[in-house]
Formats: structure tokens, sequence, C-alpha cells
């Protein structure tokens, strides 16, 4: 692949690498010790208000950096311009984020796209992080298990509550292939943590134990992205 299409930096579209180191450097890791325990929100230092209010389902989140600049670039080249093998250089962060919590994880889902939308696309960018992320780890990786049921909206532009209301009961999981297990759930980018709290409902609901999850990128404030 690289012969026929060789890499250019999604960064500064030199050529050599998929990213290159320069602008590797420029992606500032999340401080999660000064973001929300619960969601990650950057810079808040406490519970944030979101958590505050309705404490989202899944256990804890954790995203690797702000979804802005580089990351925010590179991963637009992901998934709007087919740049499949980008996947496995930003999978390198999702590694190491999961490897620095130590969390207890027996089955790697992604967060479902709509048959529409998989068809309009023709692959799902969370499921290629998903399968990487469980062939680095040695953890089970299933597709199957949890499955988007209707059709959202965006969530941008939209306050808590109706976030909220916006994927209640969009999500369905497979009680068995998640019943008795601690599941990590994958996404690129956590817009909101409404999305990640509807999809840990469902696989809790279908018996699911605990449910972690992790993206790429983190939303800071809603109307820039
Ligand atoms: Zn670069
Ligand atoms: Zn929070």
């Amino acid at each position: 692949m690289d012969w026929l299409y060789p890499p250019s930096c999604a960064g500064c579209g030199k050529n050599g690498e998929r990213l290159c180191t320069s602008c590797l450097q420029q992606i500032i890791p999340i401080d999660h010790q000064r973001a929300c325990p619960h969601c990650d929100l950057p810079e808040v230092g406490h519970l944030c208000p979101d958590c505050q209010s309705q404490t989202p389902a899944f256990d804890q989140l954790r995203s690797f950096s702000k979804y802005e600049g580089i990351l925010r670039q590179s991963i637009h080249r992901m998934k709007y311009e087919n740049d499949l093998p980008l996947a496995d250089t930003l999978c390198r962060m999702l590694i190491s984020l999961f490897i620095q919590q130590n969390w207890q994880v027996d089955l790697i889902c992604p967060v479902p796209l709509s048959p529409q939308r998989l068809r309009q696309r023709g692959y799902n960018q969370s499921a290629l992080l998903a399968q990487i992320l469980g062939w680095a780890v040695s953890i089970p990786f299933n597709n199957k298990a949890l499955s988007r049921i209707r059709e959202t909206r965006t969530q941008v532009g939209l306050n808590a509550e109706q976030r909220r209301a916006n994927v209640q009961g969009a999500f369905t999981a497979q009680s068995k292939i998640v019943k008795h297990k601690t599941i990590l759930l994958v996404d690129d980018i956590a817009t909101t943590s409404a999305t990640l709290s509807a999809c840990a409902e469902a696989l809790k609901a279908a018996g699911a134990v605990k449910v972690y999850a992790i993206t790429l990128a983190r939303t800071v404030h809603l109307d820039s992205s």
C-alpha cells in the first residue's frame, strides 16, 4: 500500500510518515489529574456539571486529547478521506491511554453506526480502531455486541438534557455476548458523554458488569465541532 500511495503527514503534508514526529508532538494529552474523574472533561478539576446532574452509565471515560488542531485534522482524514492506514497510527494513542488505565476488560466493542450511515461511509472508523486496539492488547473484539436501533440527530447545539433524550434508547446489546463481562467501548470522538452513556446503559441492561469507554479525542466546547 505504501508503495502505491506513499504516506504523507496528516498534519503538515510532509512525505514519509502518516503523522510526523513534530506534528505528533503537537498533540497534547489531556491532563487526567485535572479533568472530570468520571468523564475526563478537561480542566474542570472535579466532577463536571453534566456528571453532577446525571452520572453517565459508563464507569469511566478517558480520551487521549482534545478534538482540535492536528488530531482533529487526522481524524477527519481517517474518516472522510478513507485513510485507513492512518487508523493504525492514531490507534497507538489509544493503546498507550488504555495501558495507563489498568482496567480489567473482557471484551472490546465499538460504538456502532446506523446501517444507513455504514452504507454511506463503507466502514465504521470506531470498529477499525477497536479492532486494532484489541489485537494490540490481546483482548477479544466484538462488532455484534452492540447495535444502533435508530438514527439520531447531531448532538451539536443541544443542552445536556436534550443530548440525553436524543440518544435515549438508540442502542441495544446482545445479552449472550456481554452478560457478566466488563466491556470497553471505543469511539473516535466523544462529542458529549451522552452517546457513550446510552451505549453503556444498553450494555448494562443486557447484563454487562462494568463499562469503560475510551476515545481518541474529546470535544470541549460543543459549538466548536
Ligand atoms: Zn507533520
Ligand atoms: Zn464529567
